[in-house]
């Protein structure tokens, strides 16, 4: 397949790799990379920026294929210095970064000229209009199915796509609730150039995280998540465990919640705890709906493999003989 997408990244299969706190390491994105996809290095996953330039040179001697950073600049529990990150992305002469969060138009001039391929992921069809007009090179279009930070306005990608390939220029990708060729093969036809999955590549040999975790998704059905964080306007959808329930409770008390209630049950470091020990509640982790298509741990080739010839199909037969009469 090519697309706007597989052009501008050079690379072989439309389909990227979200940026994912603790799982986007060099095993994962290397492994994404190689199969022919683009593999991200998750910025914040690094504790510090000179461990950021280490994953990058270990990811570089994994993979000859492009990869990305991925900056996710949202409401942290301790300051984190972004200009450093940011910087120490440009220093190691990564050539594809994907923004999330914010407005990323402060990084924009140092990306831009490093020659760096800016995607900005965006939950709003507003904020891809605006990424496309600060210079951003592409969007990926985050429907409220997606794991993580949906945004507020709980806008499915049914209307999203559509709306992206009618009002924005630049080439965008699908995000949120894609995880097979069927999923593939309808974002391309409601216009985007490619597909981002972050909870599907989760579920693969390659991701660093407890087989627990992932036989808990390949178990989970489409009902399995929780929306948190809602009463803060920071949302975020995560696995249905009995964390994630607690938090609801607590948000769900009258009066205000303040993060101070939460802040012990959701501390990205009990995460990255629940990812390396299996300890299913031991805090929360981010998981899309797409965990009710789910239901094998593949390796990260025959995934993508799988879904591209999957979408092959169905553009060429399924869809080609319903219109071929
Ligand atoms: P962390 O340990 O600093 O915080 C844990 C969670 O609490 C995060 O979801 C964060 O957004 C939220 N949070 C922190 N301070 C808050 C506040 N004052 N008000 C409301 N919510 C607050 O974060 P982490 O787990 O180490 O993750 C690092 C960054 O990556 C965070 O910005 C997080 O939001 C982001 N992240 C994004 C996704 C996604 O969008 N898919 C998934 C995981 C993490």
């Amino acid at each position: 397949m090519r697309t706007r997408i597989t052009e501008m990244l050079g690379i072989e299969h439309p389909v990227v790799q979200g940026g994912m706190q603790w799982v986007g390491f060099a095993e994962l994105a290397s492994a994404v990379s190689n199969a022919g996809g683009l593999g991200i290095l998750t910025g914040l996953t690094q504790p510090t920026p000179e461990d950021l330039i280490k994953e990058i040179d270990r990811c570089r001697a994994m993979t000859d294929k492009p990869f990305a950073v991925n900056l996710t600049i949202l409401p942290t529990i301790k300051p984190v210095p972004y200009e450093e990150y940011a910087q120490a992305i440009v220093d190691s002469g990564v050539k594809i970064v994907e923004t999330a969060g914010r407005n990323p138009e402060p990084f924009l001039p140092l990306f831009k000229s490093a020659g760096i391929t800016v995607i900005h992921k965006c939950t709003s069809i507003r904020h891809s209009l605006k990424a496309e007009r600060i210079g951003c090179d592409m969007v990926s279009v985050d429907g409220f199915e997606c794991a993580g930070h949906p945004g507020e306005d709980d806008v499915t990608n049914m209307i999203l796509l559509p709306l992206a390939a009618r009002r924005l220029k630049i080439p965008f990708l699908a995000s949120g609730g894609l995880g097979d060729g069927r999923g593939l093969a309808a974002a391309l036809a409601m216009g985007a150039d490619g597909i981002n999955m972050g909870t599907r590549f989760m579920v693969t040999k390659e991701a660093p995280i407890h087989e627990k975790v992932k036989q808990a998704m390949v178990e989970a059905s489409e009902l399995d998540t929780s929306l948190i964080y809602r009463t803060l306007r920071n949302t975020a959808r995560v696995f249905k465990n009995s964390i994630a329930e607690q938090v609801i409770e607590i948000e769900g008390k009258p009066g205000e919640t303040k993060f101070e209630d939460i802040q012990p049950l959701v501390a990205g470091v009990k995460g990255r705890e629940l990812f390396d020990t299996g300890d299913l509640d031991k805090g929360i982790w981010s998981a899309g709906m797409v965990v009710g298509l789910i239901d094998d741990i593949p390796t990260v080739e025959e995934l993508i493999t799988r879904i591209v010839d999957e979408a092959e199909k169905i553009i060429n037969e399924r869809l080609g003989s319903a219109v071929s009469v």
